[in-house]
Order: structure tokens, then sequence, then C-alpha cells
């Protein structure tokens, strides 16, 4: 068996003991007789997994108890509807800052929703930066503020909570929950889909304050209505069962590997050994401010754009895959999340110094 250095941005790598664990269990789950896979959802052992995964997840990220913890299905661009529907709580709009591709989809799917107030945007320096707070124009009136705490394409990341008083801040997480710690306090919601850096597609987290649940729009479908999955334990339709336990032994890995703040450190040394040679070198560059880089989706361009053909190739024989940029930016993308062990990263910057060396002018 091989495996290989997988740098895909979603779905993405994951902690090989996990698959192995998931592997040993997969025919019989803890003498239950049956896969996770063939379990009813309401029987008492998928009951069980799902509430240790809710507990492990509330250990990990230290969320306090007036959240609710939802487990839904419809990714993270389906929240971009469902947040609008179950938060606006009689407001006419909703601010948001546009800091790249995700974000502008979160704005566009708003817009169907409500008045969406553009707040602060770095579009006119190609997203190449988070917008500095004082630079925000929030309405004291809107629902909430929505920011996308990590642009996965762009490679932009909040590295600062934004201050927004007493107006809900709301965040899309998806590319970078739990890489480091988080003042869940500090939000009125998180979401994200799980195919980044939990687990695998088709699960999707919400992490709300209770009191700004109750109030969706009537024409909010019943299974997106935060309030009544809360009230049945996010059971009102049949969970992504499977993504949940594998969701649930990922949070296992993480806390006997020390938690969020372990994770912190190593992403942080990691992501440092990358945009270190990528600034050291004339053949390679990335484009982001660097107070605003992300930890996690590291977009670098070569020196010319015809030897991305002969780069891709050379990382495939070498056991590194997915490298390609996103087809809107081009280039490349590493994207190193949790599960990407600091041996790749070394792995890469090695091969990406040989071939500097066999391109130069
Ligand atoms: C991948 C991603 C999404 C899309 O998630 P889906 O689960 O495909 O809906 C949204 N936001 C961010 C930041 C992402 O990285």
């Amino acid at each position: 068996m091989t495996r290989v250095f997988n740098f895909s941005a979603g779905p993405a790598t994951l902690p090989e003991p996990v698959l192995r664990q998931a592997a040993d269990e997969m025919l019989d789950w803890h003498g239950s007789g049956m896969s996770v896979m063939e379990m009813s959802h309401r029987g008492k052992e998928f009951i069980a997994i799902h509430a240790q995964a809710e507990a492990l997840l509330r250990e990990l990220m230290a969320i306090p108890q007036n959240y609710k913890v939802l487990f839904l299905q419809g990714g993270a661009i389906g929240q971009n509807a469902f947040v609008p529907m179950n938060l606006l709580r009689g407001r006419a709009g909703a601010d948001y800052v546009n800091t790249g591709e995700w974000s502008k989809k979160s704005i566009k799917e708003a817009k169907n929703h409500c008045k969406v107030n553009v707040a602060a945007s770095s579009e006119a320096n190609h997203f190449a930066s988070v917008p500095k707070q004082d630079s925000w124009n929030l309405d004291p009136n809107a629902a909430y503020v929505h920011i996308c705490s990590n642009e996965t394409i762009g490679g932009v990341e909040y590295h600062w909570t934004p201050d927004t008083g007493n107006v809900p801040l709301v965040a899309d997480m998806s590319s970078n929950i739990l890489s480091q710690p988080v003042e869940v306090s500090r939000y009125g919601l998180i979401y994200c889909g799980a195919q980044k850096n939990i687990g695998p597609a088709g699960l999707t987290i919400v992490i709300v304050r209770d009191d700004l649940i109750g109030h969706a729009l009537p024409t909010t479908p019943s299974v997106f209505d935060y309030k009544l999955q809360a009230d049945n334990d996010s059971m009102v339709n049949t969970p992504p069962t499977f993504a949940v336990y594998i969701a649930g032994l990922v949070f296992q890995w993480l806390k006997q590997h020390g938690g969020l703040t372990k994770m912190a450190e190593l992403n942080r040394k990691k992501a440092a050994l990358l945009y270190e040679y990528i600034d050291n070198s004339p053949f390679y560059a990335n484009p982001v401010a660097r107070e605003d880089r992300s930890l996690m989706n590291v977009p670098f361009r070569l020196r010319d754009e015809k030897l991305d053909a002969a780069f891709l190739k050379g990382a495939q024989a070498r056991g590194m895959l997915q490298l390609k940029g996103h087809r809107s930016v081009g280039g490349m993308r590493a994207s190193i999340y949790n599960a990407m062990p600091i041996e790749g990263v070394q792995a890469l910057v090695n091969y990406m110094k040989e071939f500097e060396v066999s391109h130069a002018l």
C-alpha cells in the first residue's frame, strides 16, 4: 500500500490512524455486528457515537454551554442561505466582509434573502489582505456581520477576531476550524463543511448561541431550522451518520495529540517552512500580505506559468498530489490542514528547491 502526500483543498487528507481505526471497525463496530453505516440513527449505538462526537468537539473548542452544536447536511454553501433565513430576526439586512471567492458566494446567496451591506472589501487589491477593522462600515442595525475566517482559494486568513459590538459575528470557518483555539464566545455563529479540516464530506457543523435561534423565516425548510434541529439533537432528519462517526474519531485524534494549542503550534511551523522558502526564492511567489496569510491554504506561483505542468508532473512522480491551484486563480496551492504531517511540507519544499535549481535561468 502506498499513501501519498495529498495537498487537496477538500475533501482533504485525513489522519492515518483514524482511517485505520475506521477500517478495523468497518464490519463490526464495537461488537455490534454491524458497520456504523448500517446503524439506525435512533439506535443506542449511534446515539452514543453522536453524543461522543459532540462532547469532544465541545471540549476541544471549549464551547460554552449557551451554544448549540448542530450536525447537519447541506454544506457550507447551504449555510450561506440558512444563516440569513435563521438569523435575520425581523431585521432588514446584514453586513458582509468580502475577502475573496467564498465571501463572494456568501454575499450572492444572502442577497436572495435580505439586504446585504458589504461593510468592507479587499477586492480592489485582488483580495491580497483582510481589510483592517477601522475601515469597516458597519451598520448598527444589521442582523449580523458575516466573515469568511479563511479564504480557501485566495489563502487569506484572519489572525484576529473582529469586534462587532452587540451585532453577532458569523464566521464561515470551513477551512480553518480546529486549526487553532478560537474564543467561541466572540461569535454568534460559526459554521463549516467538514471536508477540509475535520472529516468526510456530507457533515456540516453549526455552532450557534442559543438566544439567536427560534426566529427562522417561515419559509425555512424544517431540517435547516436551527431551533428545530437543536430541540431534536440534530435528528429532525437522518444525520450523515458515517461522517459524524469519522469526525468523532478525528476529534479523539486531536485530543490525543495535544488539542488545538498544539495543533496551532504545528500549523505555524508547517506554514512557516513553506512561506519562508517561497519568500526567499526568486522563482516562487505568494501575493498575500504577510500578516494575513493562511496557515491552511498556501497558494503560490512559479516564475513562469509555462512550467506549471512540469512542476505538477514531477510532484506527482514524488507522491505529492493535488497541488494545482483553484481554476479561478491558477498557479499552485498547497493545503496543509491538521492531518498533513510536517514531513509532507518538508518533502514539498525539498522538491520545490530541486525544481528551482533545475529550471533556473
Ligand atoms: C469548501 C468551502 C465552502 C463550500 O463548502 P461546501 O461544503 O461545498 O458547501 C464554503 N466556504 C469555504 C470557506 C470553503 O472552504
